[in-house]
């Protein structure tokens, strides 16, 4: 569905994504694992065109991206939840998550799907006239996710979903991430916690300083001996 070929991304002169190819098919939760800057937010900003590959292909449902412009790609059908979640602050919880339809028009679907997310995310229903920048932060990344369902995605992206949450937290976000992959969701998930994200995912990629150096079942990484020992604390 997602697949990245020989992509190389550039800040300058600083050669941030080097020969980068993965993919991710239908159905699948799939995730990036690496360090701090080895490159995964540069990732997700290279699939939706908010920093420009230099070289190598972006494609999503067999449609070159690379150089199409952010809009059109969410329009296709790709959804980023991004780091930090990036809510909008002074909006209601209801604004934001029109916002996440913006370039929708059937009023009666919006309203169906406005349903739709607040029974996954009951919290969000009780809180839909709160100002989204007052919530904890485990409610905002929970409003990240469900803006980024209201654009009836096919697939959602998501930037390191557990960031600055209590593990209590962490675990509902990922049971939440799994229900969204049960109901028919593509997901590639991009994560520093990879012990949760290796025990959520069906397939891993590691990226280190900027390249893809392991590449296999959640299950296989979970047991390799670098990803225990750089990842998983030995
Ligand atoms: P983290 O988990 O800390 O967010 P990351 O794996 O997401 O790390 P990136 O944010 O992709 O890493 O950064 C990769 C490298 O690119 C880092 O060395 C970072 O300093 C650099 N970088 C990121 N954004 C820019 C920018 N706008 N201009 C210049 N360099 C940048």
């Amino acid at each position: 569905m997602l697949r990245l070929t020989d992509v190389n991304t550039y800040y300058g002169p600083s050669h941030v994504l080097q020969n980068i190819s993965l993919e991710v098919e239908r159905g699948e939760i799939v995730c990036l694992l690496g360090a701090n800057a080895a490159g995964k937010t540069t990732t997700m900003k290279t699939i939706f065109g908010l920093v420009r590959a230099t070289s190598g292909s972006v494609n999503f449902n067999d449609e070159a991206i690379e150089r199409k412009m952010t809009g059109d790609i969410v329009k296709s059908g790709l959804a980023l939840v991004p780091e930090a979640r990036r809510i909008f602050g002074r909006m209601t919880v209801r604004e934001n998550l029109e916002m996440g339809a913006y370039s929708r028009s059937n009023k009666q679907e919006i309203t169906h799907d406005m349903d739709h997310v607040c029974q996954i995310f009951p919290r969000l229903q009780e809180r839909l006239k709160q100002v989204a920048g007052t919530m904890s932060g485990g409610e905002q990344q929970m409003l990240a996710m469900a803006r980024a369902m209201m654009s009836r995605p096919k697939m959602i992206c998501m930037d390191e979903p557990s960031m600055g949450l209590s593990p209590k937290l962490v675990e509902t976000v990922f049971d939440t991430i799994l229900r969204i992959r049960d109901e028919g969701m593509t997901i590639f998930l991009v994560e520093q916690n990879a012990s949760m994200a290796l025990n959520l995912a069906d397939r891993g990629y590691v990226l280190q300083t900027g390249k893809i150096v392991l590449s296999d079942t959640a299950k296989n990484l979970l047991t390799n001996d670098l990803v225990r020992q750089a990842y998983l604390g030995g």
